[in-house]
């Protein structure tokens, strides 16, 4: 049963508040996580691809949560020319989301973390203390304690409750749809990207393997575009054109933010994490690594607030300046290449595949790409060579 009171509240129980929950608690803190779906892990709105390094770094390596490791990278123009890269330094896996968020969940628990599927966030008012109002069988119930941490992701309500703006512009949206296919012929340790004004305006499509027979293939448009058609519609034209012996066991609609990090990230006993804190990638739309990473963070701070019985914002802020050193400033950048992309024509797509096609993979790095796809734009260089450093 929901108790009255917790040290700490998370809203949401994907990557970054299962983390959260992971890194705040022991027996002298007591957390709460309310997810407000059925159960952890679903549904996966994701193409559930991710770093080793992060993986390690942030979190640990669940063997049974991986599908496929991945150590190369494809890119593929409009016209189809395409270029290999060696990606063994960011190299991955392909995850199986609902396992991985599974055995986050188990650690969580073993931790001490009481864990709430079917709880959903209602609202929450900050009285000196938070009161977080929760709809959990039925039931509408208040919860008291020292301190929120928002993890409800791409659709957070939370961060608006304590004053946090979270609108999302049309320009920083992305509007995706995916499909897990089988009877698919692929390289199953390649991620492949590839660029095209008709299947996807403004964004990408990706074909990432689960295995050589199976991959999670989806789009992304830019929010802002006219819409010819819709994400679905795109994604079902592009696969019966390229893979029409596919078979489709599962498909899914999601949004991605591709905006920047939010400025703001603590208040008085609350802090935001994760997808619902716009931590996602946005050149690539990616926000597992950055889930888990702000969710590390944020819980480790989270439960040396409890313990010094200091929360603060000026306590808290200690978060909002650790991620904002150390992984906010890169995020910015990323943005600003986004943003250039945007401008980038199917032509300019092409002339690139065209330079890259015959250079070994070995020798091709994001590094290079990026210089020579932007080079009309110097200022943008330094950005590209202090985020893709070494890679
Ligand atoms: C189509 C698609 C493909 C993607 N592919 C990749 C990829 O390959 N690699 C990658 O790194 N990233 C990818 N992403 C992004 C990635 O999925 C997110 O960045 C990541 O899930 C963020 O984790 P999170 O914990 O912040 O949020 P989420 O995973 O969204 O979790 C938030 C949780 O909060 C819950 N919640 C929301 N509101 C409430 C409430 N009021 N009360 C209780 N619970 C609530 C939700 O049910 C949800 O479970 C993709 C996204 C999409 C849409």
């Amino acid at each position: 049963m929901i108790k009255k009171s917790y040290d700490i509240v998370i809203v949401g129980g994907g990557p970054a508040g299962l983390n959260a929950a992971i890194n705040s608690a022991d027996k002298d803190v007591k957390v709460a996580v309310f997810e407000k779906d059925r159960e952890i892990g679903i549904p996966v709105r994701c193409a559930e691809a991710t770093s080793e390094e992060a993986l390690k770094k942030y979190a640990f390596i669940d063997e049974n949560s991986i599908c496929t490791p991945y150590n190369k990278f494809e890119f593929v123009a409009p016209n189809k020319t395409s270029v290999e890269m060696d990606a063994e330094s960011m190299r991955g896996f392909v995850l199986d989301r609902k396992i991985f968020e599974q055995s986050l969940a188990r650690k969580a628990a073993q931790k001490g973390v009481e864990i709430f599927t079917r709880a959903h966030v209602l609202g929450i008012e900050n009285d000196n203390h938070p009161l977080v109002k929760v709809l959990y069988n039925g039931e509408q119930l208040q919860v008291n304690c020292q301190l929120v941490i928002a993890a409800d992701g791409i659709e957070s309500r939370s961060a608006l409750d304590f004053g946090i703006d979270t609108t999302l512009s049309l320009k920083d949206s992305e509007p995706c749809y995916q499909m897990t296919l089988v009877n698919m012929d692929i390289p199953g340790d390649t991620l492949q990207f590839l660029f095209s004004s008709e299947f996807a305006p403004g964004g990408y499509l990706w074909i990432f393997p689960k295995s050589n027979n199976m991959a999670n293939v989806g789009l992304g448009l830019n929010g802002s575009l006219k819409k010819q058609a819709s994400p679905r519609e795109l994604l079902e034209r592009f696969v019966e054109a390229n893979f029409p012996q596919a078979t489709m066991v599962n498909s899914t609609a999601g949004g991605v933010a591709s905006a920047k990090n939010l400025n703001e990230l603590v208040k008085d006993n609350f802090m935001v994490i994760g997808d619902a804190g716009r931590m996602t990638n946005g050149l690539t739309g990616g926000g597992i690594s950055t889930a888990l990473a702000s969710g590390k963070f944020a819980g480790k701070k989270a439960r040396e607030a409890i313990l010094e019985g200091d929360t603060s914002v000026k306590k808290l802020k200690e978060f909002e300046k650790y991620w904002n050193k150390n992984i906010g400033k890169d995020y910015r950048r990323f943005y600003h290449l986004k943003e250039a992309m945007f401008k980038v024509k199917d032509e300019d797509f092409n002339n690139l595949a065209a330079k890259f096609e015959n250079v070994p993979p070995e020798k091709v790095t994001v590094t290079k790409l990026f210089t020579t796809l932007l080079k009309r734009k110097p200022s943008l260089i330094l950005d590209v060579t202090k985020v893709f450093a070494g890679l």
